[in-house]
């Protein structure tokens, strides 16, 4: 389980700034977040202006 970037992701990377395990980087088609090292604590959610980032299933 991790959180995932959808595509209306406008690349601003306010979510990156605020991630506590710099799991968030930019991506070929927008950011992406590393399932590897996220540990679902949410904050890059409430921070995306775009609605775009969402728990994973
Ligand atoms: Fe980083 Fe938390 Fe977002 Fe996971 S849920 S990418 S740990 S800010």
């Amino acid at each position: 389980m991790a959180y995932v970037i959808t595509d209306t992701c406008i690349s601003c990377g306010a979510c990156a700034a605020v991630c506590p395990t710099e799991s968030i980087s930019e991506g070929a088609e927008h950011y992406e977040i590393n399932p590897d090292t996220c540990i679902d604590c949410g904050a890059c959610e409430a921070e995306c202006p775009t609605g775009s980032i969402h728990p994973g299933e």
